[in-house]
């Protein structure tokens, strides 16, 4: 192999250089750090922003939390961060009820067994600084270079030149492999030159911490279908849940301005609202409901409700727009896309990060076996084994995610009666269920 000017062994080259330390970067750092084989390699972290220590809790709850999969809290169990997040503060949620505000039709997913949650709920702030602490301390191989930006980087056709990278304090560095973390506005990705299909929902997700009254335990994670888009409210203590309410982009935007408490009443009002119920859909559904229950013996539905909201945490109202975008190809020689920068999902399912930390798994175990079989990094023989498995499991959630996004925007009737019968059906078929579990947990 033909290197370019600089040496591998000069001061500025880097067998891997990751782009971008949010949730899926500091991951894959982290990941790539703590692997036996891949600890030989000399790693860049690089990070436009300013990382922190994960430290105490502060008594409020950030605004920003992720429903976290099984499948991610077996990766967390194995960069060594699930201890340290639980020491610090998690929530686990036990079962998870989707309502829609036009029918009384209901699914409600439990856990498959009593050792595995639906999801935990966890600020995300604390996952990246648990993450920059196990890099600080166990990565020897990683440097983190915060408050970074990378500016620009050259690729190339093939394998004979590295990679180069220009940051914004003019510095450049060289690699074997550039991996691009660097989220939905990916400048990796746009070097790369691959095709991005991509859309805006015109919909806004608007978070806020709540204190909330509940009888029963608050593990409960709920989902309401309005026309405008699905309000979700994820459990972060007894006391607290977290709020995503989907709406449409003026909505939004006068929903941040409207003074607290009436934002509050708007939003009980939409989460218990029978306004919109459709007449028939509801008597089919309980005539249904009845024949289940006579001949084939199915449980009857267990018609609790979600919380009510007593008050914002404080003014911890945000919005951000939502929308979806996959790339053609997620590597190219010497380079290779994950997390955001490679796809980005409506945040109705709880699956855009955990799509991320997928790739973390794929890519480490892709990288190791170019390692052990003595190749260079930057080959298509084994990145393309990455960028196929990947898309393997993303794509079928990915399109799920959208199409229930588009199911749920319409009050048209024939389309609310069929998606109410539907629903109803799947939560009383339970090995289909346990299915849906099984492969949104994976
Ligand atoms: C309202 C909302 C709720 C959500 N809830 C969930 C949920 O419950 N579960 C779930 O799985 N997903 C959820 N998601 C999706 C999830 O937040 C994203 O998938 C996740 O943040 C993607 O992480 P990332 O690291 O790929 O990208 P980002 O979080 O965008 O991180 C990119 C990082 O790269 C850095 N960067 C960018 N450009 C450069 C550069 N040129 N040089 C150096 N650094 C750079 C940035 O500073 C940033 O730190 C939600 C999203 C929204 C909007």
């Amino acid at each position: 192999m033909k290197f370019s000017s600089s040496a591998p062994c000069s001061s500025n080259f880097y067998d891997i250089v990751i782009v971008g330390g949010g949730l899926v970067g500091n991951a894959m750092a982290c990941s790539i750090g703590l692997n036996e084989t891949l600890k030989s390699q000399k790693v860049l972290l690089l990070e436009s922003g300013k990382p922190k220590s994960l430290g105490t809790p502060p008594n409020e709850y950030s605004n920003r939390v992720s429903a976290i999969s099984p499948a991610s809290i077996r990766l967390f169990k194995k960069l060594g961060i699930w201890d340290r997040l639980n020491q610090y503060r998690t929530s686990s949620v036990t079962d998870l009820y989707v309502l829609d505000s036009c029918s009384r039709s209901r699914i409600r997913f439990e856990r498959l067994n009593s050792n595995e949650e639906i999801a935990y709920i966890v600020e995300n702030d604390a996952i990246i600084s648990s993450l920059y602490d196990v890099i600080r301390e166990r990565c020897g191989n990683v440097t983190i270079r915060a408050g970074s930006s990378m500016k620009n980087c050259v690729l190339t056709a093939g394998l004979t030149d590295l990679v180069s990278l220009t940051l914004a304090d003019e510095s450049s560095i060289e690699t074997s492999l550039i991996i691009g973390a660097d989220g939905q506005k990916s400048k990796v990705r746009e070097e790369m030159g691959v095709e991005y299909t991509g859309w805006n929902y015109e919909q806004m997700g608007l978070v806020a911490t709540l204190r909330i009254n509940t009888d029963s335990a608050n593990t409960i994670a709920w989902q309401r279908f309005t026309p405008f888009g699905p309000i979700a409210l994820l459990p972060l203590s007894q006391e607290y849940s977290s709020l995503v309410w989907t709406t449409t982009v003026e909505d939004a935007k006068r929903l941040l301005a409207l003074p607290p408490d009436r934002f509050v009443d708007e939003l009980n009002h939409y989460l218990h609202t029978d306004a919109s119920q459709n007449a028939f859909t509801n008597q089919t559904l309980f005539l249904l409901e009845k024949l289940g229950h006579v001949v084939c013996n199915t449980r009857e539905s267990n018609y609790i409700q979600p919380p009510m909201v007593i008050s914002l945490q404080s003014d911890t109202r945000a919005a951000f727009p939502l929308g979806f975008g996959h790339v053609s190809e997620y590597v190219k020689p010497r380079a290779a896309l994950i997390g955001d920068a490679a796809h980005r999902v409506h945040p109705l399912a709880g699956q855009g990060v955990n799509l991320g930390w997928s790739d973390v798994q794929i890519l480490t175990e892709t990288l190791e076996r170019a390692v052990k079989d003595g190749a260079d990094l930057g080959s298509l023989t084994y990145l393309n084994d990455y960028g196929t498995e990947s898309q393997r499991k993303n794509v079928p959630k990915m399109v799920a995610i959208d199409w229930l996004n588009r199911l749920y925007r319409t009050d048209f009737e024939p389309i609310v009666f069929l998606r109410s019968i539907g629903l109803s059906t799947v939560d009383k078929i339970l090995p289909l269920k346990d299915l849906i579990t099984y492969a949104a947990s994976r």
